[in-house]
């Protein structure tokens, strides 16, 4: 059977092949729901990536294969490099890149079929012409508005540019006039596009190439604008809004060549980004609908400095110390957090679990929903180390077991116990519900120093009477207190 027999029956199952896509991207997404099951979630899901991939290149008739393979082993190279090479810290501004790119290649995909079009007249897959052109414009302002986003919150994260929200003024008033002229210069390139006549050849696309410029500079002014003001605690809703904006230009993408499996796909990553946006918006208590619009209000400027808190009121303790409090407790809630994944401490974590657990403590984790530095980020890391799942406990049942802990250990977090979250309206974590290691009997806090989180704002749980700090990296000092327990 020749090469071109093969493709021309793949070709007319692309249909199918985009069918079973989207099955695997489903089944992978709720297997995702869980950490037991997420890695055959992911394998599933890029089987189903795979399918597609091939479906489509095999589906495109004419292609320069070489050229093809060539193009997809320099991604695969750098793809797999980075995976490598990324530290787990930052894979925030490492999703928040591939995400832009994403929206760019939507973006400029879209733009590429729309010259074709001027050249030919011929829409791609022959879809009708104001479906292309809409599709089009939409699929220019979302993937450009996407790229542009992504591009700030990746700066940030690596701190290229100040990681504080920079509110432009009247903010409003210029999103709500970049959007307008987005939708105008959009309408405009649809009648211009759609009244063609190409009776005697390639049409001009100069005035059309102006509205989609048009289009393109509104949805990077917009970008800019959105992604600017978002700062401290409440990056992490930025970057699953553009996750799932990053789905609606590659569905709209779909909508210009009538590819299924991209329109399907596409969506998918688009309501499962709201989904994740909305989860995370509840987890930090702010408005859904209010940062869909991109009004993330940063709070009032924050007046309580470190030095009024801390002042001369801090108590430490060391390793050999501390087992004594350990031997004396039954329950015992370990807070993880950002810090954990800085020293790399899940391993020694886990020993001193292991330990605790063996001589008939009650050890359990709590894990807040934006504790670390992504979504999962905790739950990822403590299921690497083989911690059984039914001792990680989220939320709201950390919060029941927490009244009722003797101890509370603190392991490199911060944000997600500071109870100025509950009061304090000029932080940037107001409002935020937090782990209430405060009601535990009493309370370790693992950190290096007196250093603030994420939000840059002291914490006053340092300073309660129960609470002893152990100013060390969490790596050695978790080896220490295993060491110390076993000595003891
Ligand atoms: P925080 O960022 O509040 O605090 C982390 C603490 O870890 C710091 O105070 C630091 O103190 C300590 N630390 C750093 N390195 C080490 C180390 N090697 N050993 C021991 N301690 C260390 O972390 P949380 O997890 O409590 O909160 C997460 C914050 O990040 C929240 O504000 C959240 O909104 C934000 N965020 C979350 C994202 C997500 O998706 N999960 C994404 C982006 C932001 P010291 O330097 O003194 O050691």
């Amino acid at each position: 059977m020749s090469f071109e027999t093969v493709r021309d029956a793949i070709h007319s199952l692309t249909p199918i092949f985009y069918l079973i896509t989207v099955v695997l991207f489903i089944f992978g997404l709720k297997l995702l729901q869980s950490p037991r099951t997420a890695r055959k979630g992911n394998l599933l899901s890029a089987v189903g990536m795979l399918i597609a991939i091939v479906a489509t290149l095999l589906g495109q008739g004419i292609l320069n294969y070489a050229f093809v393979l060539i193009i997809m082993a320099v991604g695969s190279v750098i793809g797999v490099y980075l995976a490598y090479k990324v530290k787990m810290t930052d894979v925030p501004q490492f999703v928040a890149i591939l995400n832009g790119f994403g929206g760019a290649v939507s973006a400029v995909v879209g733009i590429a079929e729309f010259l074709v079009y001027f050249q030919t007249g011929q829409t791609p897959g022959g879809v009708d012409k104001l479906q292309f052109l809409t599709a089009v414009a939409a699929d220019a302002f979302i993937g450009t508005l996407t790229f542009w986003g992504s591009l700030i919150a990746f700066a940030k994260l690596q701190g290229l540019i100040s990681e504080k929200s920079f509110v432009l003024w009247g903010k409003n008033v210029f999103n709500a006039l970049f959007l307008l002229a987005a939708l105008v210069t959009g309408a405009f390139l649809v009648t211009v596009g759609n009244g063609l006549d190409f009776s005697h050849g390639p049409a001009d696309v100069t005035s059309a190439a102006w509205f989609l410029g048009g289009v393109v500079l509104a949805a990077t002014l917009l970008g800019l604008t959105l992604a600017m003001a978002v700062g401290g605690a409440d990056m992490p809703i930025i970057i699953a809004l553009f996750i799932s904006y990053a789905g609606l230009s590659a569905s709209a993408l779909g909508f210009t060549n009538a590819n299924y499996g991209l329109i399907m796909a596409g969506s998918l990553v688009g309501a499962s980004g709201l989904i994740l946006t909305r989860s995370m918006a509840k987890a930090i208590n702010r408005n859904f609908w209010a940062i869909l619009l991109g009004n993330i209000t940063p709070p009032a400027h924050q007046t309580t400095s470190k030095d009024d808190i801390y002042a001369g009121r801090i108590k430490t303790t060391t390793p050999e110390e501390y087992v004594g409090v350990l031997d004396a407790a039954q329950t015992i809630v370990i807070v993880p957090g950002y810090g954990m994944a800085v020293a790399q401490a899940q391993g020694a974590c886990r020993d001193l679990f292991n330990e605790l657990s063996a001589e008939g403590k009650e050890v359990y984790f709590a894990v807040h929903p934006v504790a670390g530095r992504m979504p999962g980020h905790m739950n990822v890391l403590l299921a690497e180390v083989n911690i059984p799942y039914d001792r990680l406990k989220e939320l709201d049942e950390s919060n029941e077991l927490l009244e009722n802990a003797d101890v509370a250990i603190i392991l490199g977090a911060n944000d997600v116990v500071n109870p100025m979250a509950r009061d304090a309206r000029d932080t940037p974590i107001y409002g935020m519900p937090i782990l209430d290691v405060d009601k535990a009997g009493s309370i370790l806090v693992i950190k290096r120093s007196l250093s603030p989180g994420f939000s840059g704002i002291p914490n006053p749980l340092f300073v309660l009477d129960k609470t002893l700090m152990m100013f060390m990296d969490a790596k050695p000092a978790l080896q220490e207190l295993v060491k110390a327990w076993k000595e003891r």
